[in-house]
């Protein structure tokens, strides 16, 4: 019978989207022995590549809560380390438009709020300013939010994969977390339903939209802890003609946060116009899931689906001097999209918590 290698890392992050490269970059300054496992065959092919691309400026979050001081602070840095990194952005500037009393009335309630938590830039701004700023926007007010921006996330990603990396965190793509047991000492991941094992005395679970199920794995109530994700689907559409603004624009939030807003991408890597609708929604077929054993099918992690713009290294094996020979399988298939072409193949595949 043959021993299946085990391999000895002390920090594991599951998930190479922009939150797990960010975290492996950071705590490639600080530690030695890091191992970033990734499902797909390179960085970024989920949320992290299907998003709006904006740097936000914390306009919106609840007062005193840890994502509106975060995001405050993470846009700085972002827009410093774009500058630095040559990472292409463009503060393109955000209006959210009015287009009755209450509205305004709500712009300004907005406008009190965000300033509380330290965003200090929020214009004021009449119809007929916001009109001579982009004549095809019908408007009786505007706030304008100067330093929202847009970024190019895939170089963002590029940047954050090669810092890692270059500082010596080993990256090993096409290898699915799909089972894991923590013996309060240490935990034992199985990589591609038992294809390889990894012992690591820390994990990170950045898996995204299957942290819930990550989590799950080494038996962790994600109800009970309130890791349970509750999902909202995104939906874009490419207007023709374009529309004609040079901001982000934006209408008043609604409690619901229905709404719609509207971008020009006009950077080079960017090229489509887009408007993006948020609805609540609770298809779980937009994810996967970790299964058990029992209904695993053959590992395959294929490419992307079609909007993906990743670029990144392909097999995690071959390409770092420190990376372990083990984790990818060759010969992703057409088989390995999903119908959808929303989600590569995983053995995780298909199942839900549930
Ligand atoms: C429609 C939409 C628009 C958005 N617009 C913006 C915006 O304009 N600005 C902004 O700042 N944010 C925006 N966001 C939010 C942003 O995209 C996400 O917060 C971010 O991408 C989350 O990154 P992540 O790394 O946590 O997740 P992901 O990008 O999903 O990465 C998780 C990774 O984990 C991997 N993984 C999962 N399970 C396993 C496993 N078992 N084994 C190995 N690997 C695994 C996945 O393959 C994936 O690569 C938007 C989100 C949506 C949905």
């Amino acid at each position: 019978m043959a021993v299946m290698e085990r391999h000895h890392f002390d920090i594991t992050i599951i998930g190479a989207g922009v939150v797990g490269l960010a975290i492996a970059e950071e705590l490639a300054r600080h530690f030695d022995s890091i191992l970033l496992l990734e499902k797909n065959e390179s960085q970024g092919q989920e949320t992290s590549s299907r998003n709006s691309e904006v740097i936000h400026a914390g306009i919106y979050y609840p007062e005193g809560s840890l994502k509106a001081s975060l995001c405050v602070e993470g846009r700085k840095l972002l827009y410093e380390a774009c500058e630095k990194r040559g990472i292409p952005y463009k503060r393109t500037g955000k209006l959210i438009v009015a287009t009755n009393p209450d509205e305004e009335e709500s712009l300004r309630g907005l406008q009190a709020k965000a300033h509380n938590h330290g965003v200090d830039d929020l214009l004021f701004l009449s119809g007929r300013v916001v009109h001579s700023l982009e004549p095809e926007v019908m408007a009786t007010a505007g706030l304008l939010s100067p330093s929202t921006g847009i970024i190019d996330s895939h170089s963002l990603m590029r940047a954050l994969l090669a810092g890692a990396t270059d500082n010596g965190v080993t990256a090993v793509f096409r290898s699915c977390v799909t089972a894991a047991h923590y013996d309060g000492v240490r935990h034992e991941l199985e990589i591609n339903d038992g294809e390889s094992l990894v012992a690591s005395r820390v994990v990170v679970n950045c898996a995204g939209l299957q942290s819930d199920c990550v989590a799950a794995l080494p038996g962790i109530d994600v109800d009970l802890e309130g890791y349970r994700l509750k999902l909202c689907k995104g939906s874009y559409f490419a207007a023709s003609p374009a529309p004609r603004i040079r901001h982000l624009v934006y209408p008043v939030p609604t409690p619901k946060h229905e709404g719609l807003g509207v971008r020009n991408t006009s950077m080079p890597s960017i090229t489509a116009s887009t408007r993006v609708s948020a609805t609540p929604s609770t298809r779980r077929s937009l994810r996967t899931c970790p299964v058990s054993r029992r209904s695993l099918s053959t590992p395959t992690c294929a490419a992307s689906g079609p909007n993906s713009r990743g670029r990144g290294r392909r097999s995690g094996i071959s390409s770092s001097p420190r990376r372990a020979a083990w984790g990818c399988r060759a010969g992703s298939t057409s088989s390995g999209s999903n119908r959808r072409g929303l989600r590569p193949a995983c053995p995780l595949r298909g199942l839900s918590l549930h």
